[in-house]
């Protein structure tokens, strides 16, 4: 049986701010011989953050969550300085869902002066949100690269809301043969299906109800091509018309890919994801579904 959490889950979390305190933290915990779990994420936690906590609960003795406001992974027009901080109440819920410890650096312990290496992991971090997004994925993995390094837990839990993103993290842990395992985790959704995401509460009322488009036309997608009898692009074409119809300002991409490359399907002939960007107004948003064989 896996021993109780260090904490109760109603006292305050124990936060650490620097590499090596976290360090401390986790080397006592290993000495003990527990399994360490670490969460990243960047704050303003919903209830699929905290799905990853409890899964990562599932797998090791003692979860970390770190919470970082990556810099670095944000383009120069995109929301980092208005990105939503709440550290108080983060804890709080970290603390409801069994974490351990919340290790949340300021920016200049994760990149002190001098700091100039990046990880570049290449072709599964081009296309899609690496082509809308430049620079992006080298934010991520090198932070994401930083984060294990610091904690080395024996798993690290990552949403799978982010496909992409958990692709470029399956690969840089396995390229940098770092010894972590790395689990990916379905996505929490609304009751209408929109996915759960920090910058949904960027959304007005109206929005709101927009937003469901996504989830819906992600579905269509998968209910067409799913047996493999149809071609993909006349149903991508007709997925884009009903984002734009539901009031969708900007489509950045609604795609249908082979599920480890991330390379286009003509015919869903093999596992497949079908991903969408789109924007509501300033608000982007991403989702994803599972589709072909095996979905
Ligand atoms: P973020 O704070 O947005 O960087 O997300 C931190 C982690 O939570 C990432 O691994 C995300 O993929 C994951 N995540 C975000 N939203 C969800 C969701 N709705 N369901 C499951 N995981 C999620």
């Amino acid at each position: 049986m896996a021993p109780p959490p260090a904490s109760s889950s109603t006292g305050p979390l124990a936060i650490v701010r620097t590499p090596a305190d976290l360090r401390a933290r986790v080397a006592a915990w290993r000495k003990e011989g527990l399994r360490v779990g670490l969460v990243p994420t960047m704050g303003a936690l919903h209830e699929g953050h905290l799905t990853l906590v409890k899964r990562a609960r599932e797998l090791a003795d003692r979860v970390v969550a770190s919470v970082f406001v990556n810099p670095t992974q944000f383009g120069p027009n995109e929301d980092f300085s208005r990105y939503p901080r709440d550290e108080a109440g983060d804890a709080r819920l970290l603390a409801g869902a069994g974490c351990d410890l919340l290790y949340a650096p300021g920016v200049e312990a994760i990149y002190p002066p001098g700091f100039t290496t990046t990880v570049d992991v290449g072709p599964v971090a081009v296309p899609l949100e690496g082509h809308f997004r430049p620079g992006h994925f080298q934010g991520v993995a090198t932070v994401v690269t930083k984060l294990l390094l610091q904690a080395l837990p024996d798993v690290a839990c990552f949403g799978q809301k982010d496909y992409q993103q958990l692709a470029v993290i399956r690969r840089l842990a396995a390229d940098l043969d770092i010894p972590v395992r790395i689990e990916g985790v379905p996505t929490v959704r609304e009751a209408d299906g929109l996915a759960l995401s920090s910058r949904n509460r960027y959304l007005s009322a109206e929005e709101r109800q927009q937003a469901v488009a996504i989830s819906r036309v992600l579905n269509q997608l998968r209910d067409t091509l799913g047996d493999g009898s149809r071609p993909v692009a006349p149903a991508i074409t007709q997925a884009t018309e009903t984002l734009t119809a539901a009031g969708f300002t900007r489509i950045d991409y609604v795609a249908v890919v082979d599920a480890g490359t991330l390379a286009p399907l003509e015919r869903v002939d093999r596992p497949a994801r079908a991903l969408v960007a789109a924007f509501l107004g300033r608000t982007r948003l991403i989702d994803n579904l599972a589709l072909g064989p095996g979905a």
